[in-house]
């Protein structure tokens, strides 16, 4: 058998040892949360940064009054500085929340997401819902027949 291996240019698996494209696609579909036995519904990384276009269309305001501090770097904001307002309504320093979203997508005090241009983490959060929807489907089903 190794004769044959040889000859092909491959090498034996050591025991317990997966091919590497096998491993390869197995992280894929995880990655992708479409391994449907190890959907944990977790995204296994920190989410992709913010989509350019949702980041410019944050609204800027004029802070009118000097009670609120910046959630990222906890400094006050003072009256008449410029900040940047996420669509969940919490304020940042144009600044801060630009470096912020340039990492990830989400409101760093809410979690609230801003859409990114990942199309494997939007096919990830269309399968989270889709799993949400699965499990109220379920529960409207178990509640219908036991109520
Ligand atoms: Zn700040
Ligand atoms: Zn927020």
């Amino acid at each position: 058998m190794a004769g044959y291996f040889e000859e092909m240019g491959w090498r034996e698996l050591d025991e317990g040892e997966q091919p590497d494209h096998l491993l390869h696609m197995a992280r894929f579909l995880m990655d992708f949360g479409m391994y449907e036995d190890n959907f944990t519904g977790e995204w296994p990384r920190l989410p992709p940064p913010a989509a350019k276009e949702a980041v410019k269309n944050l609204n800027e305001i004029v802070i009118d009054n000097d009670t609120t501090n910046c959630p990222i770097c906890l400094k006050a904001f003072n009256s008449g500085d410029k900040a940047t307002k996420m669509p969940c309504n919490h304020v940042f320093h144009p600044a801060c929340i630009l470096t912020w979203l340039d990492k990830t997508n989400s409101c760093p005090f809410c979690r609230y997401e801003l859409p990114t241009d990942n199309e494997g983490y939007e096919a990830f959060k269309k399968e989270k819902k889709r799993a949400v929807q699965r499990k109220e489907d379920i529960d409207t089903l178990h509640n219908s027949m036991f109520s």
